[in-house]
């Protein structure tokens, strides 16, 4: 049976591809972003997740614990991952859910039931969403719910890194209507200190699946102290209108603080001032100015 470990199914979502869809999100990432805004999905595995948020501190996951994983300190509720079988005892001991697992192993059967409900709320633009972590880094349970998507009559689109091989990537444009990719950075060498590897595989892709028609949305993630400089928007720019396709509009999307809270969550050093907030309007107007100069749509 093909299977994913998905860390989340968000409904009704309007930002993840055209009209309203369903957006699934597959656990694992061959990329390690500074600003990752999902850190759950990195790694393969499923494993244990505590939101100190719905936390009471009854102590009763615990006291459920026969393997010694879990223990107390200034943070709330500590978990020794290595320690931890995955039983679940402590997660049916806790009574507001505060701990749980941060994904479940779904098949590919599982996860169309799970479409089929939203379906009569996609209309006529609306659908199916793949995003992640990296779909690509699933191609099996990715493709095979993407093309029964198709054959099911459900638009299917993919959120990617397209650090892929040609052959993977190649796959996934037969198999959905629109490929919805980042640029992060153009200079090769801030590409790979910032998400550590290389952008060239990222950019051969793009141009390859370009040249073939497919129907491609870029986004720049606007990452500030990152990404978020004219130089990278102008390079940006520069290579998307170098691909001579004028209907692929670029998109600059605002950092997002909302994930702090994950940090928090897996006690990992949030890479951002506490006090960072969105960049301003007026700076993400003059970066739009920038695609719009070289003929690009800019969203
Ligand atoms: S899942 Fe089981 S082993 Fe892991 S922390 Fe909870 S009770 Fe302990
Ligand atoms: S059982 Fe749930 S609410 Fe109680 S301490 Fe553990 S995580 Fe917190």
């Amino acid at each position: 049976m093909i299977t994913a470990n998905v860390f989340d199914i968000k409904r009704f979502s309007i930002n993840d591809g055209d009209g309203i869809r369903t957006t699934i999100f597959i656990k694992t990432c061959p990329l390690r972003c500074k600003w990752c805004q999902n850190p759950e999905g990195l790694i393969p595995e499923i494993r244990l997740w505590y939101a100190k948020n719905l936390c009471v501190a009854c102590k009763s996951c615990i006291a459920a614990c026969e393997f010694g994983a879990l223990d107390w300190d200034a943070l709330g509720v500590r978990i020794d991952h290595d320690a931890c079988t995955r039983c679940g005892a402590c997660v049916t001991a806790c009574p507001t859910g505060a701990i749980r697992f941060d994904a479940r192993q779904m098949s590919v059967e599982e996860t169309l039931l799970e479409i089929e409900k939203d379906r009569p709320f996609y209309g006529t633009d609306g659908g199916v969403t793949l995003s992640g972590g990296e779909c690509m880094a699933s191609p099996a349970f990715s493709l095979a719910v993407l093309r029964e998507c198709r054959a099911r009559g459900i638009n299917a689109q993919i959120e990617t890194s397209l650090y892929a091989r040609p052959e993977v990537a190649d796959a996934f444009c037969e198999a959905t209507d629109r490929i919805i990719t980042d640029i992060k950075l153009i200079d090769p060498a801030r590409h790979r200190a910032a998400t550590g590897v290389d952008n060239a595989p990222i950019l051969e892709n793009i141009r390859r699946l370009a040249k073939k028609g497919a129907a491609l949305l870029i986004r720049v993630p606007l990452i500030p102290g990152f990404t978020d400089d004219g130089e990278n928007i102008d390079g940006i720019a520069k290579f998307v209108a170098s691909l001579g396709r004028r209907d692929i509009p670029v998109e600059l999307l605002n950092f997002n603080p909302m994930c702090r809270e994950k940090y928090e969550s897996l006690r990992q050093e949030y890479p951002f001032d506490p006090d960072q907030r969105e960049i301003p309007e007026d700076t993400v107007r003059a970066l739009k100015e920038i695609l719009t100069g070289y003929g690009l749509t800019a969203l």
